[in-house]
């Protein structure tokens, strides 16, 4: 059983940027993979109009929607202390150990999760920077079992040492990847997980942005389509179909590019 899991901060982060690898990995494995999208925030701070609570139940029930499509699990990060946190991301004790207890209870042999953001002049989502140093810093921890207290039994030795892989993110404008994948022949399952998370799509990130209101699902679909011929483009590939791109770490086990992709079983 191939175990992959999906670290990000909110709730639509993951069908984005590697939405389309799961849903391949899905198609290609079948019952033999485990999918697991865990977000490191309720995201509850993403909506302008609903309480906080509202947005959380809301976004929630989304993310449980779309996860349903590829036979994912979805869930919401508990902190040491047994709390979700809303938003805004800082590197704690409580957070780590959350994350470390997470990652050890699922044991995955694979880790999808934002890129560190080191060029200076790119912009950065707190959420998202201290997801991706989080999941780096429990990285080595996760071969000790004492290094945080066990949220769920007693502290037991690692059965697994994931391989921790980036994704992309539109913030650091990343040109280097270490491999790609087409999605086209599950384009249509990253559409459709996509549009489950109504609230942000045709609310929040409309309003947020502050240049459009009321987009429709068309409209919504072309730009999702143009999204993926910019991140193309960005990574000098002209190539029509969509893309994902993603970059290997040694935060965790080390491999190579060819290992990863005998491994998912899919051609780059
Ligand atoms: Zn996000």
């Amino acid at each position: 059983m191939l175990k992959v899991m999906s670290i990000m901060a909110h709730q639509d982060d993951f069908e984005f940027n590697a939405g389309g690898l799961f849903a391949k990995l899905c198609k290609i494995h079948g019952d033999q993979v485990e999918l697991k999208i865990l977000t490191t925030t309720r995201g509850a701070s993403g909506h302008h109009q609903m309480s906080l609570e509202e947005t959380f139940r809301r976004r929630e029930q989304e993310a449980k929607n779309s996860a349903a499509i590829i036979g994912a699990e979805y869930e919401c990060l508990a902190c040491l202390d047994g709390n979700h946190l809303p938003g805004q991301v800082f590197i704690d004790r409580n957070f780590l150990g959350g994350l470390w207890n997470a990652i050890r209870d699922f044991e995955p042999d694979y880790i999808f999760c934002p890129p560190i953001i080191s060029n200076p002049l790119a912009g950065i989502h707190i959420d998202h920077y201290n997801t991706a140093w989080a999941v780096r810093m429990v990285a080595y921890q996760l071969t000790v079992p004492h290094a945080y207290p066990t949220m769920n039994g007693s502290p037991r030795m690692r059965t697994t040492y994931p391989v921790i892989i980036n994704v992309d993110d539109t913030y650091a404008c990343e040109q280097m990847y270490d491999f790609s994948v087409d999605i086209s022949g599950v384009y249509g399952s990253k559409v459709k997980m996509a549009l489950c998370h109504e609230s942000q799509i045709f609310e929040w990130l409309p309003w947020n942005s502050g240049s459009e209101t009321n987009i429709t699902s068309e409209q919504f679909k072309d730009n999702f389509k143009k999204r993926h011929t910019l991140v193309n483009e960005r990574y000098g590939n002209d190539n029509n179909s969509p893309r994902e791109y993603f970059r290997l770490t040694s935060w965790g086990k080390i491999t190579d590019k060819e290992k990863v992709l005998s491994e998912l079983k899919y051609n780059a």
